[in-house]
């Protein structure tokens, strides 16, 4: 497409023709561009994007960033780490600490067999080895109970009430999965507070649980953690100043 506008007289072949046509139609469809293009950038990484998982966002490689940073500062003996992603989508949080911390194991859970199947085809194209993937509902606590323990777990789960669909782009209401989006408006919360109760129970000493948060709940968002014992609690904003991610020590 640049090099469209740079050279007016490049003549495409007929291929690149239907390509481009198509790529218009679909985008005039608010289809989003990364599911036109069949791909994503994050972390530096590319994330095959399709209709069976969230398109990655650029708040959640901050989030990425913290908990690089944060490990890039433990004792080098604790760099054999154990990390679980819980609702790992398109894998893009789990796939990219994967390939930031090669001597580490990363757990990938998500409920949907179809975001599983997108996550494994991005593990085989980044070359993936150190990723385990798991099926399950992080609600159901006899799923979650059988799951063992970690160092950090970390969550990009669905926040999205639904009276805030009025706000949305159609670009994410349209082809996004409303599984990985929505949560009811009587409990937006509902899985923060039974992640948070797990981690109680499945994070190692010293571990660390990482949240992508609604912007509009921050402040909830830490009570509750706080609530359930957590003692360091930290909220910090993204880029655009919006209340998006914490951290929570026991
Ligand atoms: N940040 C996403 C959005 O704005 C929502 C991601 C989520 O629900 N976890 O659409």
């Amino acid at each position: 497409m640049a090099q469209l506008l740079a050279e007016p007289n490049l003549q495409l072949t007929k291929k690149q023709q239907v390509w481009l046509d198509d790529a218009i139609c679909r985008l005039g469809n608010n289809e989003p561009l990364q599911h036109v293009l069949g791909y994503s950038t994050f972390y530096g990484y590319r994330f095959k994007c399709d209709g069976r998982a969230l398109v990655p966002r650029p708040e959640t490689e901050e989030l990425v960033n913290w908990i690089l940073h944060d490990i890039s500062t433990l004792n080098p003996q604790l760099s054999t780490l154990n990390i679980l992603d819980i609702g790992t989508g398109t894998g893009c949080i789990a796939l990219s600490l994967a390939k930031e911390l090669t001597n580490s194991t990363v757990t990938a859970l998500d409920i949907s067999e179809e975001a599983l199947s997108l996550a494994k085809e991005n593990a085989k194209l980044l070359e993936v080895e150190n990723v385990d993937f798991i099926k399950g509902d992080i609600l159901n606590k006899t799923f979650n109970s059988q799951l063992s323990t970690f160092n950090f777990i970390v969550s990009n789960p669905p926040y999205v009430r639904e009276c805030e669909k009025a706000e949305m782009e159609a670009n994410v209401l349209d082809y996004d999965p409303h599984t990985a989006l929505f949560v009811t408006d009587d409990d937006p919360l509902i899985f923060y507070r039974t992640i948070g109760k797990f981690a109680l129970t499945h994070l190692t000493p010293n571990g660390a649980l990482y949240f992508e948060i609604n912007q509009y709940l921050g402040q909830e968002t830490c009570d509750l953690l706080i609530g359930l014992g957590y003692k360091n609690v930290e909220l910090r904003e993204d880029i655009n100043g919006n209340a998006r991610m914490i951290k929570a020590i026991l």
